[in-house]
């Protein structure tokens, strides 16, 4: 692309991404010279920073006081003011250049023919590189070594075990400072961590990667959230499905699953049956990664007319995908998790409506939450099926809906699945973070797949259209998203205790309990702390767990049948009857 279509912030984006391609370079020269006979993989820039996969002699393994090294002789490095200076080669210089380098003589010999090839020397320190970057290191100033994660070479497991070391780089010392203090604040309410304080999950290596075991709290909370979406959605007029977590590979043949998505799931096979020959025979499943065919498969268990549509079944779906053990990341990737799922199968005059429905469900979802969105939706692919018709329909279905309701949109030209445009959600949390949750779906094939009819007004038989959507996408990740947004303090209808009773004394402990069953009969989750300790340590401990409600008993209070009200933010709010305590907290609920 002419640098001069850029608008100005893509070219911002530009100048920043060689700048920290730049810092890369730079990085590996330092690395160089503390540990020559390195091997050096690629470092490209990546958002917010950049990184650079290295095998280090002896397969050292860099420890923090080695980041600052490398830091330290980076900034030597940039002071002396060295060019990065390109020149082009022959492909037989570039060969003969890097012998010492198998992972860049791997890269030379996949180059296309006739391709110019170009290495960037950084004083000792050549790279095969196509650039740009920064022409002197004295325009590297304002950048920090972050962390050092492990990474196989072309990301291949059967590859070599590279070290991947990340920094973050920027144009100026304030853009650097305030970066890395929203990397510790992310840091502080880093949501693994905060599920341990909070005793709600754990993962276990006898289980493996990225399958997380919820504990009472963590289950409660998870269920607080499916009940008040369940109540939601049956106002809105879906209807709950359980469909099976197995299903034979057939049926994976017949979806498309087993071309398209085998390396994602997991199988297995049974011996079920004799073949003709009265040999045992063999049966394979897959485990689900998506809940659409089976939804589809309950649609077609029935006929249906025109006045039945649109039908919304929803369910809480769990499903494993094979996610690789290293990309695995607490509860926000997971291998297995529960999906808000619903299919909407719909007549082509039903597709606009629908969309604006969904779309009215994602704003009351989003607006509970305090988090502000915006859409990008994306069209026609080049490999598509389905008529110009249906793609007009749907893509300007989805457009209008998101005009009518005012949402904020990009266009992703070209990025819908070859069956259907589609509109992804992306949420801002409270520390500026973007998440994509939400997704609707527009789907012309899957119907037509498994025989989903439904009869028109003059009785002949037509194929509906399918709407996949989701809302909060997985729930459990949703939870830590939530986790990460509130710092813990997650909103008072969906912590697992909302209000602990802390008798002064032992004297006080009776009246403690039954102040707590009045509470937990008007449907308040409570808990009492006889604990034979100080009050002061007893708040202490519920402040830490986030409970919202911190109600003492003393002696005054036990004979004016009245309780002390602590708020885990607002702090003192007085002494009020048990009665109005309840009231007030399920008042809070949306
Ligand atoms: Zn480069
Ligand atoms: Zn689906």
């Amino acid at each position: 692309m002419c640098e001069c279509t850029l608008s100005a912030a893509e070219q911002q984006a530009v100048e920043l991404d060689t700048l920290r391609h730049s810092t890369a370079h730079l990085m590996a020269a330092a690395i160089q010279e503390l540990w020559p006979g390195t091997h050096f993989g690629v470092g490209p820039a990546v958002e917010d920073g950049f990184y650079y996969d290295v095998a280090l002699p002896g397969r050292h393994k860099l420890s923090t006081d080695d980041l600052e090294r490398i830091e330290a002789t980076m900034r030597k490095i940039a002071k002396q003011n060295l060019p990065l200076a390109r020149a082009e080669v022959s492909r037989e210089e570039a060969t003969a250049q890097f012998t010492e380098q198998p992972f860049k003589e791997e890269l030379i010999a996949e180059l296309p023919e006739g391709e110019v090839i170009s290495t960037y020397t950084l004083g000792d320190f050549c790279d095969l590189c196509r650039g740009p970057h920064v022409n002197y290191t004295s325009k590297l100033k304002h950048f920090k070594l972050t962390k050092v994660a492990g990474a196989y070479w072309r990301a291949d497991a059967s590859r070599e075990q590279l070290q991947r070391i990340y920094g973050t780089a920027w144009k100026t010392a304030d853009e650097l400072a305030s970066y890395l203090n929203f990397l510790e604040e992310a840091e502080k309410r880093d949501h693994r961590k905060l599920g341990k304080e909070l005793d709600l999950f754990s993962f276990n290596e006898l289980v493996g990667p990225g399958l997380p075991l919820y504990h009472p709290k963590g289950a409660r909370t998870l269920r607080l959230l499916q009940d008040w979406l369940r109540t939601e959605l049956i106002a809105r007029g879906y209807v709950e499905v359980i469909t099976p977590h197995i299903y034979k590979s057939d049926m994976w043949k017949m979806s498309g699953h087993y071309d398209h998505y085998k390396d994602d799931m997991f199988f297995f096979q049974v011996e079920e049956g004799e073949d003709s020959e009265g040999n045992p025979k063999v049966t394979e499943y897959g485990v689900k990664p998506m809940n659409c065919p089976g939804h589809v498969m309950v649609y077609s268990a029935n006929l249906h007319s025109y006045r039945d549509l649109p039908m919304r079944i929803f369910e809480f779906g769990t499903v494993y995908r094979n996610e690789m053990s290293g990309v695995v990341h607490g509860l926000m990737r997971a291998r297995g998790f529960t999906q808000d799922d619903a299919h909407l199968l719909v007549r082509p005059d039903q597709v606009q409506g629908e969309v604006l429905g969904m779309l009215d469900l994602v704003d009351y979802v989003m607006s509970t939450f305090g988090f502000s969105y915006t859409a990008e939706l994306s069209t026609r692919p080049e490999d598509s099926i389905g008529t110009d018709e249906m793609w007009e329909l749907a893509t300007s279905a989805l457009r209008d809906a998101l005009e009518a309701k005012g949402i904020a949109y990009e266009i992703n030209e070209g990025d819908g699945a070859f069956y259907g445009p589609k509109i992804d959600i992306k949420l801002k949390d409270a520390i500026g973070r973007i998440w994509q949750c939400s997704t609707i779906q527009f789907d012309g094939n899957m119907p037509g797949l498994f025989g989903a009819e439904y009869r028109t007004a003059d009785n002949t038989a037509e194929t509906p259209y399918m709407l996949h959507r989701a809302i909060l996408g997985s729930m459990e990740r949703f939870f830590g998203i939530l986790l990460e947004h509130y710092n813990g303090a997650l909103p008072t209808w969906l912590v697992p205790t909302q209000a602990v009773v802390i008798p002064i004394s032992e004297d006080q402990n009776e009246a403690a309990r039954a102040v707590a069953s009045e509470l937990a009969a008007a449907g308040v989750r409570v808990e009492v702390d006889t604990a034979n300790e100080r009050m002061n340590a007893k708040i202490a401990r519920a402040q830490s767990q986030r409970v919202p409600y911190m109600l003492v008993l003393g002696k005054r209070e036990a004979e004016s049948g009245e309780v002390s009200v602590r708020h885990r933010s607002e702090g003192d709010i007085g002494a009020m009857p048990v009665e109005a305590v309840a009231e007030k907290i399920l008042s809070e609920h949306p």
